[in-house]
């Protein structure tokens, strides 16, 4: 998760933030040391903070801070520090703030029945609403997430064992999440109804690991099982692992999302190779949108598999026309406008040996507020392009994510605003075609969009939010916000 009941949050752009990744650990000697890199294999999903929570008899460990997890989890101090044989971890993406440490994950509370450590990616839609509530009764919250929700309306609850408050409270909650949590004896998953983000289970030397990603069970050298289901509660302990279904069947809704961009293309989520889909989307774009050209050049890193399945599908080269900087994180995550324009200008490079004199096809995987593309387009032209067709390998981003997708709001997003030729004269390309919202369905679920039911949850391209916004139709979020002062 994470947090946003921020004011800080609210003087950025009011909306919440949340891009994360988890980890679980049970019933391995090193939980702790396997979480870590279980972490940095998920560290696209959250590049700001970092923790680990790990249980070791009677006691709890914690290591939670701001920064990278290669950074934060190297020292042998605090990696013994973290000894037991089950761990929580998290990583995270948030706005700046000077509150912001508080909200650092996994979250930890003492309850009566013992400590119990959180870490979820996602986000509560009527998180504020409960909030509101459990403050008017009394209750006194450390952070400004919404996670914490559902540690006091576990605290709360009027039931006894661990396993029934956590049902009790997740009743209650509205959202697309994953969670992973930690007692003394367990460890829990959870994925809302619908499934929008991805939870994986794993094991090693028979321990039991969960993620966010399969990349992050293969850094270990985990073996899949499965994905835990869109809805399930698994709760694992000595006795091995069993499954809880606390909520009414649903249809599935997993994020498009995670396709276009957010998964790394080595995982594989919900049955299928990100990888592939993404060349799969590329393929599909270059039927719907050819182009005569000499090129085509993928924006790096994440329009490289899309570049590859146009190029192929086309008969077009590909070449690398850009070169980027590793050692800079992901432009979109930079904070602040003026960082975010600068961290465009680091992280990319044009290649003059590829692209002089030629027709270039550009091919990147989402247009957000058209930062990235309009520098790129530039770049390509002083570099010497002759042509710049722009090819986008998703629909366009007309609408703010709630449920767990850092977005701006709506009014920022490029393709809100402006129509495709608008669009391309802003960016400054000879052309512009995003793909069509069949073809990404073609390429993901393998036949078009069942508008009755859609497969995906794709709110971001269709408006379409298959969750209720609660907070958000509320309307009273800044009257909420005031309890939550400082
Ligand atoms: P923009 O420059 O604002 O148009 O953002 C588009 C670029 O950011 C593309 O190159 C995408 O790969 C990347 N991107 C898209 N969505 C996100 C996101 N939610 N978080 C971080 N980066 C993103």
């Amino acid at each position: 998760m994470d947090g946003h009941i921020l004011p800080d949050d609210i003087r950025d752009d009011g909306r919440p933030r949340d891009e994360c990744g988890v980890f679980a650990v049970f019933g391995h000697v090193d939980a702790a040391a396997h979480t870590a890199l279980g972490l940095h294999a998920l560290q696209h999903r959250g590049q700001e903070s970092a923790g680990i929570v790990s249980y070791e008899q009677g006691h709890f460990n914690t290591h939670c801070g701001l920064g990278l997890v290669g950074d934060m989890f190297s020292s042998q101090n605090v990696m013994e520090r973290l000894a037991g044989d089950s761990a929580v971890g998290h990583v995270r993406y948030s706005t700046t703030g000077s509150t912001i440490l508080r909200n650092v994950q996994p979250l930890f509370a003492e309850f009566s029945f013992g400590g119990l450590a959180i870490a979820h990616n996602g986000n509560f839609t009527n998180g504020y609403s409960l909030r509101r509530e459990l403050v008017m009764r009394g209750a006194i919250f450390q952070s400004t997430t919404d996670t914490e929700v559902l540690i006091h309306l576990m605290a709360t609850s009027s039931y006894h064992a661990v396993e029934d408050r956590m049902i009790d409270a997740l009743k209650q909650i509205e959202g697309a999440y994953s969670m992973v949590a930690l007692t003394n004896d367990t460890v829990f998953g959870v994925r809302d109804p619908l499934g929008v983000r991805p939870l994986v289970i794993g094991t090693l030397d028979g321990a039991m690991i969960l993620a966010s990603e399969t990349c992050a069970l293969d850094i270990i050298g985990a073996e899949f099982v499965r994905d835990v289901r869109p809805g399930e509660l698994v709760v694992i302990d000595a006795e091995g692992l069993h499954s809880v279904s606390p909520f009414p069947p649903a249809r599935h809704r997993f994020c498009v999302f995670e396709y276009i961009y957010f998964a790394r293309p080595d995982s594989v989520v919900e049955g299928s190779g990100v990888y592939d889909v993404r060349k799969r989307i590329g393929a599909e774009l270059a039927r719907e949108a050819p182009v005569d050209a000499d090129i085509v050049v993928p924006v790096p890193d994440s329009g490289t598999p899309g570049a590859m399945g146009y190029a192929v599908e086309s008969g077009i080269p590909y070449d690398l026309g850009i070169i980027r900087n590793h050692y800079v994180g992901r432009t979109f995550i930079e904070p602040t406008d003026q960082i975010r324009h600068l961290g465009v200008r680091l992280k990319h490079n044009a290649n003059r040996a590829s692209i002089a004199g030629k027709k270039i096809v550009l091919v990147d995987d989402s247009i957000v507020r058209g930062t990235t593309s309009t520098k790129i387009v530039e770049m390509m032209r002083s570099a010497g392009a002759a042509e710049v067709h722009m090819r986008i390998a998703s629909p366009p981003i007309t609408n703010s994510c709630y449920y767990g997708v850092d977005t701006p709001e709506k009014e920022k997003l490029l393709a809100a605003r402006l129509e495709i030729d608008e669009i391309a004269d802003t960016i400054g390309a000879d052309s512009l075609v995003y793909l069509s919202i069949d073809g990404l369905y073609r390429a993901t679920a393998g036949e078009p969009r069942d508008n009755e039911a859609p497969q995906f949850c794709d709110a971001c391209l269709s408006g379409d939010y298959p969750i209720r916004l609660v907070d958000l139709e509320d309307g009273d979020i800044p009257a909420q916000l005031s309890l939550l002062a400082e």
